[in-house]
Order: C-alpha cells, then structure tokens, then sequence
C-alpha cells in the first residue's frame, strides 16, 4: 500500500486495525507483525504514511468497513517518533 515501490517485506511495517487509549477504531503500528488478524504494510515513513492517508488506504487495505472511521493518528505519532530517533 502507500506508494506501491517494492521492497523486501523485511523493510515495511505491518499495521493492522485495533483500538487507540480511547478504544477508538485506529491504525496500530505492529512492528513485530506479531498482531493477529489481517495486516497491511508501508513503508515506515512519514511520506508513505501520509500518502496512505490521503488516498484512504488503511480502512481498505485493512478491510475496516464500521462507519465510525478508522483513525491514522497513533500510527502517525509512532512514525513521528521514529523519525526522531532516525
Ligand atoms: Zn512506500
């Protein structure tokens, strides 16, 4: 997903549909790939990320039909923090 360059799937971060502090539906970083259910991957970058945002891409790719939404944030924030550490 995100902008579809390929890559060994080593290099790209599995994210699946989970819950965020406030139990809203949200984008969950599983750098483990250890989450059980379906699972999507980028790259973990803020461009990917952002780029998946706009085309809509996780509730797709994550096969998350609720009409509540599904939020991105903490998926952001996390790859904001790897930014940082990078
Ligand atoms: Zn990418």
């Amino acid at each position: 997903m995100g902008c579809r360059a390929r890559v060994a799937k080593r290099e790209l971060l599995r994210v699946t549909a989970g819950s965020d502090a406030d139990g809203r539906p949200a984008v969950v970083p599983d750098p483990t790939a250890t989450s059980p259910g379906r699972g999507a991957h980028l790259h973990p970058t803020s461009e990917c990320y952002e780029l998946a945002v706009r085309r809509k891409a996780f509730p797709r790719a994550l096969r998350f039909t609720a009409g509540a939404g599904l939020s991105a944030a903490l998926l952001g924030e996390y790859l904001g923090q790897r930014d940082h550490q990078a």
